[in-house]
C-alpha cells in the first residue's frame, strides 16, 4: 500500500524532531580559514529530552568530524551523515544532555570568503553549512559563538562581545546571547571594520560598521539611524528585544540585507557619501531589517505559508518609520508606487493570495504592507496597536501562524475583520478600489492625479496647472509636470523649462535630465550644464552622457569639469568618463591607453560584483576584450551572487561567438579554477581530456 511506504519517508520522521527534543543551547569555537575558504568548529549542543529516544539530530550539510568526539555526561555517540550530525544513545524524557564534537566544513553556500571580508548569510536554511544546527525554525536555540580571527581583524557577530583572547596570531572573540532564536538568523563576519558607538533611547547599544577605507562615509551611511530605532521602539510598544544592535555592511551581499538577530549586514552599495544618500540611501532596509528584530526574529513563522508575517511587516513598519522622517506625502507615495506595482501583477492574472507559501517578494513585502496598512485605517491607530503589542509579548521567542494573529486582532476591536481576511489575505487579485480610496484620503495623491489626468489634454489647455505644478515644493508633482512637457514640442514648453530649471527642487531638475531623449535644445543648454553640478550622481552622470553626446564642439570641457568625479561605490562617474574619455579624439590623447587600463582593471575580482558590472559593459561596448578581461569574466561566471553571474555567463556566450576571441578564451581556459572550467564543459566550449 503506498500510503504505508510514504510513512517511512525519513523526512516526515525528522519533522517530528521538536516533539522529542528541545536542543537548548549550541555553544561553538569556530575557525575560518581564508586560504582554504573551509571551517573548523568544535561545538556544545546541549538538549532536553520531551519524549524518550534513540537519537537526535541537528543539520550539519556535508560536514566531516575531526577529532574523538566525546560527551560530557553519558556515553553517546556521534555520527555523521551527509546532511546531518546523530547524537545517540539511550534518551530519557525530562533529562538534560551536552555533547560535544569537532568537525569541517567546506561550504558551498552560506558562509562567503570576498576579498578580505568573510560573512555569513542564513536565509534560507543555510546555517547548517557552516554550524551544525536546526533547518527547522520552530525549535529556537540560545547560541554562543566563539570566533578565531586572524589578529587585527574585527570580528561582529550576534550577542555581547564578553572577552577577546589573543594566541598564535589568532584571537577568539567570546559572544554571548541571552535569548533563543532560530537557527538561519545566526551569523558573522570578519573584516578590517571600525565603528562607532551610541545609545537608543531605552538604552540599547547601537553599533555601525564600516570598512576602514569607507570611515569618511559612516555618518552619510547610517543617517537617521538611531531616530529610526528610537522611533519603531516606541511605535511597535514593545521593548528592543535583544542585548545591543549592530549593523555591518559587507561586499557582494546576496540582498538589500539581512536581519541577523541584533546584528544586521546590508549590502556595501549602500555605503553612500552625502551626494549619494540622496539618490540611494540605507534609510529604507535600515528601517525595514530593524522592524524584523521584532517580526521574524521576536516571532517567527512556524511555517512558509506565514511568511508575510515577516516581510509584510518589515515593509509596513519601515514604511511607518520613513512616514516618521520624510512625511506623510512620502508615506502615500510610496504606497502609490507599490499600488501600481500589484495592481500590474493582478491585471496580468498573475495576483498572489498572501497565504500561498510559494508567493513572490511583491506580494509578502508590498501587499502585506498594504494589507497592513488597510488594517489599521479599519480598526483604528489604538486597536492596531494594542493588538500588536499583545501579539508580541504572547509570541516572544516563539513562534506564530496567521491565525494566531488575526485572534489577537480580533481580541482588540470589536469590528468585524473577516471581509478584510478575504481580500486582503485569501484571494488573489489586488482590491485596487479599496486602495485608491485610501490614497484619495491624501490631500498631496489627490493633486497628484489631478495633474497626471491631464498627460493627455492639449498643452495650450493644461499650460497654467502645470507651471504652478512645477513649483510645487513636493518632489513628485513637479516632477510629473516635467515629465508631461518632455512630449510637447519645445518652442511652446521653453518658459517653462526655465520655471523647472530655477525651481532648486533636485528631483525636478533630475527629471529634465532623465526626460531629454532625443536632444538638448540651445536654448536650455546653459542650464543643462548646471545640472552637472547638482548634488546628486544619478543627475550628473545622466546629464554627462547627454551634453557629451549632444555638444560635440564641448566635449573636452565638460570631460575637464568632471575629472575627479568618482560617484557611488560602482563608480559609475569614474567609468563613464573614462569612456567618454577614450571616445574623445584628442582629448589627453597620451593617457588614452592609461584610461584603457584602468576601466579594463574594474572588470577584476578586486572589485564589487556592482562595479564589476559596469566595466563589464563598457568593455564589450567598446570592444575591449583581451586575455586580461576574459579571466575575470571567466571568474564572474561562477560568482555567488546569481544576477552577476548570469550577466557574465551573457557576456561569455556573446564572445564565443567571434572566432577571434574564441581563442583567447581557450588561452583564458588554461589559468580557470575548476569551477570555472566545469561551467565551460557544461556550455560545451572545453572538451574534457
Ligand atoms: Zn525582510
Amino acid at each position: 500500500m503506498k500510503y504505508l511506504l510514504f510513512l517511512f519517508f525519513p523526512f516526515l520522521a525528522y519533522s517530528q524532531q521538536t516533539q522529542v527534543v528541545d536542543i537548548i543551547r549550541i555553544s561553538a569555537e569556530v575557525r575560518p580559514s581564508l586560504s582554504e575558504k573551509q571551517i573548523h568548529g568544535r561545538v556544545t549542543v546541549t538538549f532536553l529530552i520531551l519524549k524518550d529516544t534513540q537519537e537526535v539530530y541537528l543539520d550539519a550539510v556535508a560536514m566531516e568530524p575531526e577529532a574523538a568526539s566525546k560527551s560530557a555526561n553519558t556515553a553517546i555517540m556521534v555520527r555523521f551523515t551527509k546532511d546531518k550530525v546523530w547524537l545517540e544513545g539511550a534518551f530519557k524524557k525530562g533529562t538534560t544532555y551536552s555533547v560535544n564534537f569537532e568537525y569541517a566544513a567546506t561550504p558551498n553556500k552560506a558562509l562567503y570568503f570576498v576579498g578580505e571580508q568573510i560573512w555569513t548569510q542564513g536565509q534560507g536554511k543555510n546555517t547548517s553549512h557552516w554550524l551544525p544546527s536546526l533547518d527547522d525554525m520552530n525549535d529556537k536555540i540560545e547560541f554562543d559563538l566563539t570566533i578565531l580571527a586572524p589578529k587585527g581583524k574585527t570580528v561582529v557577530s550576534n550577542g555581547s562581545l564578553i572577552k577577546k583572547i589573543d594566541s598564535q596570531g589568532l584571537t577568539s572573540w567570546f559572544f554571548d546571547m541571552k535569548q533563543p532564536m532560530s537557527s538561519y538568523l545566526v551569523a558573522f563576519t570578519i573584516g578590517n571594520y571600525s565603528s562607532t558607538k551610541m545609545f537608543s533611547k531605552s538604552g540599547i547599544s547601537l553599533e555601525h560598521y564600516i570598512d576602514v577605507q569607507d570611515t569618511l562615509h559612516l555618518e552619510s551611511t547610517y543617517r537617521y539611524s538611531k531616530k529610526l530605532f528610537d522611533f519603531l521602539e516606541a511605535e511597535i510598544g514593545v521593548a528592543y528585544p535583544w542585548q545591543n544592535y549592530k549593523q555591518v555592511p559587507v561586499r557582494d551581499f546576496l540582498y538589500a540585507g539581512m536581519e541577523n538577530t541584533g546584528c544586521t549586514f546590508f549590502s556595501k552599495a549602500f555605503v553612500v557619501d552625502s551626494i549619494g544618500f540622496k539618490d540611494r540611501n540605507y534609510v529604507k532596509v535600515n528601517a525595514h531589517e530593524l522592524a524584523h528584530q521584532w517580526f521574524g526574529n521576536l516571532v517567527t513563522e512556524t511555517s512558509g505559508t506565514h511568511h508575510w508575517l515577516h516581510e509584510g511587516f518589515a515593509t509596513y513598519y519601515a514604511l511607518l518609520a520613513e512616514r516618521e522622517l520624510f512625511g506623510d506625502d512620502y508615506y502615500y507615495w510610496k504606497l502609490f508606487e507599490s499600488a501600481n506595482r500589484l495592481m500590474a501583477l493582478s491585471e496580468q492574472g498573475k495576483g498572489q493570495s498572501m497565504l500561498d507559501a510559494k508567493a513572490s517578494s511583491l506580494t509578502f513585502y508590498e501587499k502585506g504592507a498594504w494589507a497592513l496598512h488597510l488594517l489599521r485605517e479599519a480598526i483604528g491607530e489604538a486597536s492596531f496597536s494594542a493588538a500588536i503589542k499583545s501579539y508580541l509579548n504572547k509570541y516572544q521567542f516563539k513562534n506564530v501562524n496567521t491565525t494566531q494573529f488575526i485572534a489577537e486582532i480580533k481580541a482588540h476591536t470589536s469590528i468585524d475583520v473577516s471581509q478584510w481576511q478575504k481580500d486582503w489575505l485569501q484571494q488573489a487579485d489586488f482590491k485596487a478600489t479599496q486602495a485608491y480610496r485610501s490614497l484619495v484620503a491624501s490631500a498631496f495623491m489627490k493633486s497628484y492625479f489631478e495633474i497626471a489626468s491631464l498627460a493627455p489634454e492639449a498643452f495650450i489647455d493644461k499650460k497654467i496647472f502645470l507651471e504652478t505644478a512645477l513649483t510645487s515644493p513636493n518632489d513628485y508633482i513637479g516632477q510629473e509636470a516635467v515629465y508631461q512637457l518632455s512630449r510637447e514640442p519645445f518652442a511652446d514648453v521653453l518658459p517653462l523649462y526655465k520655471i523647472a530649471f530655477n525651481s532648486e527642487n533636485l528631483f525636478v531638475r533630475q527629471a529634465i535630465a532623465l526626460s531629454q531623449e532625443d536632444s538638448i535644445p540651445k536654448a536650455i543648454q546653459l542650464d543643462f550644464e548646471g545640472l552637472l553640478e547638482d548634488p546628486s550622481y544619478v543627475t550628473q552622470e545622466t546629464a554627462l552622457l547627454k551634453l557629451w553626446r549632444y555638444f560635440p564642439e564641448n566635449r573636452a570641457r565638460y570631460l575637464d569639469l568632471t575629472k575627479t568625479s568618482i560617484g557611488f561605490q560602482d563608480r559609475n562617474l569614474r567609468q563613464l568618463w573614462l569612456v567618454l574619455a577614450i571616445n574623445t579624439k584628442g582629448y589627453e590623447q597620451d593617457s588614452h591607453a592609461s584610461f584603457v587600463k584602468e576601466l579594463k582593471g574594474y572588470a577584476s575580482a578586486t572589485y564589487s560584483f556592482e562595479l564589476r558590472e559596469i566595466a563589464f559593459d563598457y568593455i564589450d561596448t567598446l570592444s575591449l576584450w583581451d586575455l586580461e578581461t576574459i579571466e575575470s569574466l571567466l571568474q564572474a561566471t561562477t560568482h555567488h551572487y546569481w544576477r552577476f553571474r548570469d550577466a557574465a555567463r551573457k557576456h561569455l556566450d556573446t564572445i564565443l561567438k567571434q572566432e577571434s576571441l574564441k581563442r583567447v578564451v581557450v588561452e583564458a581556459a588554461n589559468n580557470a579554477t575548476p569551477a570555472e572550467i566545469s561551467y565551460l564543459e557544461r556550455i560545451g566550449f572545453v572538451i574534457k581530456h
